[in-house]
């Protein structure tokens, strides 16, 4: 990888990195396209982090399909398809990691604690190995955008971060690996929360500034869904996860996690 990197960098072309987990869909596909739209070369690496995922979460059971992911790369125009193997990222008496304490607290961090400590231990070996320009990533994953803008910022990271809105099905559901996990019937309770989401929305356009008022509205729409059971939901500062009482367009956002029966879900929408 760094060998491809280089011979990359040295041809004259800046280099754009986007990490991801695999079982690549329309979501990455839309970050390879802004990454290849602003000229870079474009380098995407799929890996399953163990890091990430808590004892009772998904890993063992999280999609993996390395010959489709990388036709799809290459279908795409991808410069490189990097898919390090487990024990090359992470060998047994591997025992450095990287935490950020402020971002990563609320939301997510929550329910998840080691998430975001495993994607920037990751995240920051992957980057060290490839030195990219930039880095791209999805607003899907709002927290995990702060959290690795934070720290980068913190540890002083020369790498552009660009971010691409969150990709949708037709019928308005946020496409994630994870929604291959849905039977019918639970992908039409999960879409009440797109459906909340745009309701929230519009109640901001309509001039609604109070979070509570949002938030409630919110919450009445998924409580009608049998199989749904809200995580968190909040109203948040974008840059800082931090609770807001009013709404501020443009700065505010509305982020939310639920179960769909034993499925975990995320999704946001700016206000
Ligand atoms: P993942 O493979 O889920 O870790 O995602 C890898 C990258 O793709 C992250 O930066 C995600 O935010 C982004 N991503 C995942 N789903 C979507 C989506 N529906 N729309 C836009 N970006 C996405």
């Amino acid at each position: 990888m760094r060998a491809s990197a280089a011979e990359l960098r040295a041809s004259g072309r800046r280099l754009a990195l986007i990490p991801t987990l695999g079982a690549l869909h329309a979501g990455h596909v839309s970050l390879i396209r802004l990454a290849r739209a602003r000229g870079d070369a474009v380098i995407v690496s799929v890996f399953v982090n163990p890091l990430q995922f808590g004892a009772n979460e998904d890993f063992a059971k999280y999609p993996r399909n390395a010959a489709a992911d990388a036709a799809l790369c290459e279908r795409e125009g991808a410069d490189v398809f990097f898919a390090p193997a487990t024990e090359e990222m992470f060998p047994k008496h591997f025992s450095t990691a990287v935490t950020e304490d402020r971002v990563s607290k609320p939301l997510c961090g929550v329910s998840r604690p080691v998430l975001f400590k495993g994607v920037l231990t990751c995240w920051l070996k992957l980057l060290n190995v490839v030195q990219p320009h930039a880095l791209v990533m999805g607003e899907k994953d709002f927290q995990q955008v702060a959290v690795v803008r934070k720290a980068l910022a913190d540890l002083a990271l020369p790498v552009e971060i660009v971010t691409a809105p969150t990709v949708r099905d037709a019928d308005g559901l946020a496409i994630s690996a994870r929604n291959a996990y849905l039977t019918p019937n639970q992908r039409d309770e999960a879409l009440a929360v797109h459906q909340a989401l745009m309701r929230a929305r519009e109640m901001v356009d309509a001039g609604v500034r109070s979070a509570d008022r949002v938030v409630a509205e919110a919450t009445h729409i998924m409580a009608a869904k049998r199989r749904l059971r809200v995580i968190y939901i909040a109203v948040v500062n974008r840059e800082t996860m931090e609770p807001m009482r009013e709404v501020v367009p443009g700065v505010s956002l509305m982020a939310v996690a639920f179960w769909v029966d034993e499925i975990r879900l995320t999704d946001n929408i700016p206000l």
